[in-house]
């Protein structure tokens, strides 16, 4: 109920500008977004990849309905590009495409996707295509599979949700394409008619497609936090003897960074995925919903920030 709650206000554009507002609704979404401009963003990456921890970093922005907006949030992606090659830090960033204006046309979005993945290439970087609500998993499928894979090989790779039906099949097609895929659960509100409603299920779709892209997928990403997955994960590759660079781990800025300092100490490859930008809302309460104790953090902060002041 709670998190059907946030996940409805995540879309709610009234309620982000009166949030954007809030001094202190901003103080808590620096707790998983690494600040508002690309300095940030990219002084955090460096950061991090300092510890030997590496990254993708995501330019926030989603469901963008005008070209204008969509031509600049390509821009601001080849400046992300640049700063990071100039930085000195493997360059890896990921994207939404309603950022880059799939709702407005498929040719708009080419077009953009065409700059960056060009740019991308002179920088020997990669560049994820992050997976929306299911509207668009057929879409970015699509555009992935017919448009930018045939041109860009593995230099773009794409994301697969767990909580979808359909993903089982997805998977395969991926693994027979040869594509780089990032396993999620999900994060998006789903009917049950293409969605698993219990988590249970969720999470043994999880294993299910984990172990399938293990054993036969190009170098998949495991993207969650939770321990007893990662746990399989490690069995099986031990298991099957799989070195530990056929793989990796990833995980979101702010969120378990003791399990992704200690699984880079065993030697395991761990990216974490760290967000920064303008457009924080939707991502902060996407994260709120996931947990509810964030929602008591928050409120903790809240009445600190009361009590300091009276
Ligand atoms: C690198 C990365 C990329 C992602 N990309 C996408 C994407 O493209 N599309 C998409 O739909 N989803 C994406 N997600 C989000 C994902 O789908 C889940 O919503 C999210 O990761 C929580 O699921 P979990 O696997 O961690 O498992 P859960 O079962 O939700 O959580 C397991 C444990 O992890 C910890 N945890 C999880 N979330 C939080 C949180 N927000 N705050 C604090 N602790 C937490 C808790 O200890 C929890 O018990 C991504 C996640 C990661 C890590």
């Amino acid at each position: 109920m709670l998190r059907r709650g946030l996940l409805w206000l995540s879309e709610r554009q009234r309620v982000f500008d009166f949030v954007r507002r809030n001094r202190l609704a901003r103080g808590v979404a620096r707790r998983f977004v690494a600040g508002e401009t690309v300095e940030e963003g990219v002084g955090v990456a460096c950061e991090v990849v300092a510890t030997g921890i590496a990254v993708t970093l995501d330019l926030l922005g989603e469901s963008v309905a005008d070209a204008p907006t969509a031509r600049s949030a390509c821009e601001g992606y080849l400046e992300l590009l640049n700063r990071m090659a100039n930085a000195g830090i493997a360059v890896n960033v990921s994207l939404k495409l309603t950022q880059m204006g799939l709702d407005i046309g498929e040719d708009l979005c080419d077009e953009n996707m065409t700059r960056i993945l060009d740019r991308a290439s002179e920088v020997d970087g990669f560049v994820r295509l992050d997976m929306e609500g299911s509207d668009y998993t057929q879409r970015t499928l699509d555009f992935f599979a017919h448009r930018l894979h045939p041109r860009y090989g593995n230099r773009v790779g794409v994301v697969i949700q767990s909580a979808l039906r359909r993903s089982a099949e997805d998977v395969d097609r991926l693994i027979r394409l040869g594509a780089r895929v990032r396993l999620c659960k999900g994060a998006y509100l789903e009917p049950p008619s293409i969605a698993f409603p219990d988590k249970r299920d969720v999470d043994q779709n999880f294993v299910t497609l984990m172990e399938r892209l293990l054993l036969e997928g190009t170098y998949p990403a495991i993207a969650t936090h939770d321990a007893t997955i990662i746990n399989r994960a490690r069995a099986l590759a031990g298991q099957h003897g799989l070195a530990e660079d056929r793989f990796e781990f990833q995980m979101l800025y702010g969120v378990r960074r003791d399990l992704q300092t200690s699984l880079r100490s065993e030697g395991y490859r761990m990216r974490v995925y760290i967000p920064f930008g303008t457009q924080w809302y939707p991502y902060l309460m996407r994260r709120l919903a996931e947990r509810p104790g964030n929602l008591v953090f928050m409120a903790g902060n809240i009445i600190r920030e009361g009590l300091s002041r009276s």
